[in-house]
């Protein structure tokens, strides 16, 4: 059995928040919900999350060897809710997480294969059929609050979450309990309704950042009013959680944004050229969604707002 605290305080020094490990296992529970959710069709046209269903439940089959999961979490908080109008989720504001975090996961495996000789190490960082938030809890680092994202308590939710799957056996955490106690802001707070009335429900495909991110179609007419000036992601969910009271920005400058991308209004993005779209996307987690994604993110919030003023302009006073 190896000690945890020594790759703890080598993924602090590495520039991660926090670090915890749990006892590699199958995700019964969270199989049997995962199950419903697929069947509730929660997940709209993420057909990706159906494939792979053992695995996503079982790390020890996804990688053979596997003992234990390692889970990092890194800060992305930023104060300024950017953006003219054209509002943008903190994640996305920086260089693209994965390449940054992976920097990070290549140098701990370099580190933790000198100190413990050829281990087995795969990092997943929001990738792979990996449940982040479920091994987070297990791991200790955090609970998932009815808005289904991880949380911890006196810190918040704004952190990216690494998996890195090991042969390696340390003493475990124990899972952390839920502090949402009768707290529903989240759900009152959502204005697609994408969080069931009690919670810790996701109906991915009403989310914002579904629609704005995921969707290749046309957004549905139907959240023509329910944007709340987002073009690609949403915070609102986390932005209300009492618990992000507590959050303090970060401080990695690859996930500082720039300037012209704070500039860009529903309009500048509804519009926007080839070389503009190759200068602001460059790197970013935007690229995801791509040129025309945005363009129609951009419209649709523009025509949104149009039908909002016109209706306004017709109520009598
Ligand atoms: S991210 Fe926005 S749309 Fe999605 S659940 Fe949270 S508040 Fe609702
Ligand atoms: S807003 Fe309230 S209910 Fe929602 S996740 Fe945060 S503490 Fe829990």
């Amino acid at each position: 059995m190896v000690s945890f605290e020594k790759v703890r305080l080598k993924a602090l020094e590495l520039g991660f928040d926090f670090a915890g490990v749990a006892r590699a296992e199958a995700l019964d529970d969270e199989a049997r919900r995962l199950e419903q959710w697929l069947a509730g069709g929660f997940h709209g046209e993420m057909s990706y999350m159906e494939n792979h269903f053992d695995l996503r439940t079982d790390p020890r089959k996804l990688l053979p060897g596997t003992r234990s999961v390692i889970v990092l979490s890194h800060n992305y908080y930023a104060e300024q809710n950017g953006t003219s109008g054209a509002k943008i989720a903190r994640y996305a504001y920086g260089q693209d997480y994965h390449k940054v975090l992976r920097k990070k996961c290549k140098a701990l495996e370099r580190w933790m294969k000198e100190a413990y000789g050829d281990i087995l190490f795969r990092a997943f960082i929001d990738s792979g059929p990996v449940m982040e938030r479920e091994w987070a809890n297990r791991a200790g680092l955090g609970w998932n609050g009815r808005n289904t994202l991880n949380i911890r308590p006196g810190v918040g939710s704004y952190f990216f979450l690494t998996c890195v799957l090991t042969d390696l056996v340390f003493e475990y955490a124990y899972p952390l309990r839920d502090y949402c106690g009768s707290c529903t802001r989240c759900i009152e707070a959502c204005p697609t309704e994408a969080i069931s009335p009690s919670g810790y429900l996701l109906d991915a495909s009403r989310c914002i950042s579904y629609l704005t991110i995921e969707l290749r179609k046309e957004i549905p007419q139907e959240y023509s009013e329910k944007m709340e000036g987002w073009v690609f992601g949403c915070d609102i969910c986390q932005e209300v959680c009492p618990w992000n009271r507590f959050a303090k920005p970060h401080s990695e400058p690859a996930f500082s944004p720039s300037p012209a991308l704070l500039n860009m209004t529903a309009y500048d993005w509804s519009q926007i050229s080839e070389k503009l779209w190759d200068v602001i996307s460059r790197g970013s987690p935007l690229r995801r969604t791509g040129r025309a994604g945005m363009q129609r993110n951009g419209s649709f919030l523009l025509k949104s707002r149009a039908k909002g003023e016109q209706s306004d302009s017709t109520r009598l006073p």
